[in-house]
């Protein structure tokens, strides 16, 4: 292969290579954020319709290197890499069930961790919730760590939605690329952050149905550059001249 050949297929997003380097960037990046402490959490990245590359088991993330990253199948079977993350079961119901779901994230990070350990989850207090698909975050009940049982109720709280709290325990994710996963489980932190000073302050208003309705509709086109708005018109020519400023 040539050395430019070489490089195409380092940066191609989609190579083997690329999505174990992917998992270890993702880890470091949680440590980095402040998500994860010593080898909590996990990483997953879907390699196709039958196999994912997940964070190995009891890792730390900073020795982390792509080549312990092993490939998982939807029978259990792995191969190279380390022995996988102890929520193996977790990554591989979700790969299974919801074929939308590219990447996966759990952490035990701190705000949402914490308002698990009360059994809560984080209902419509503010708009931002919609950011993981619904009106609310919900909280699956205690299961112990790397059991079918949690897999099954992390399904289940995860229904219609992107993310949701496991009780005693931590965070679960998932997007359609790692970015987006890795995003989500930013933005679930700091609603349970900004949910805890509300509920110290008193008085929280939780938005309705229909409020809620109507935040994930306008989150369909957010952030689109070709979002629809009649007010804001797009024009090309340049701004008129500033008038000659005083001294
Ligand atoms: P692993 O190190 O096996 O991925 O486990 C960490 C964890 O968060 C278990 O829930
Ligand atoms: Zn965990």
């Amino acid at each position: 292969m040539t050395e430019a050949a070489a490089q195409a297929t380092d940066s191609d997003p989609s190579t083997p290579q690329a999505r174990r380097a992917a998992v270890v960037a993702a880890c470091q990046r949680l440590v980095r954020d402040g998500l994860v402490v010593g080898t909590a959490g996990n990483v997953s990245i879907r390699r196709d319709a039958a196999h994912f590359f997940v964070s190995p088991t009891g890792t730390r993330y900073d020795a982390l290197r792509p080549e312990d990253v092993p490939l998982v199948d939807l029978r259990g079977r792995w191969r190279d890499g380390r022995r996988p993350s102890s929520e193996w079961r977790i990554h591989r119901d979700l790969y299974r069930a919801r074929p939308e779901v590219g990447a996966i994230v759990h952490t035990h990070s701190r705000e949402a961790t914490a308002l698990a350990c009360t059994g809560r989850g984080i209902p419509a207090f503010h708009y931002m919730v919609a950011a993981a698909g619904g009106a609310d975050v919900r909280c699956a009940p205690y299961r112990p760590f790397g059991t079918q049982a949690l897999s099954e109720v992390a399904l289940t709280a995860l229904a219609d939605r992107r993310a949701c709290l496991l009780a005693n325990h931590g965070v679960l994710c998932v997007g359609a690329d790692i970015e987006a996963a890795l995003g989500l489980a930013m933005e679930i932190e700091d609603l349970a952050a900004k949910y805890r000073i509300a509920l110290a302050l008193g008085g929280v208003e939780i938005l309705d149905a229909a409020q809620m309705r109507d935040v994930l509709d306008r989150f369909a086109s957010y952030g689109r550059q070709e979002s629809a708005d009649p007010d804001l018109v797009r024009i090309a020519e340049p701004p008129p001249e500033l008038p000659e400023q005083p001294r």
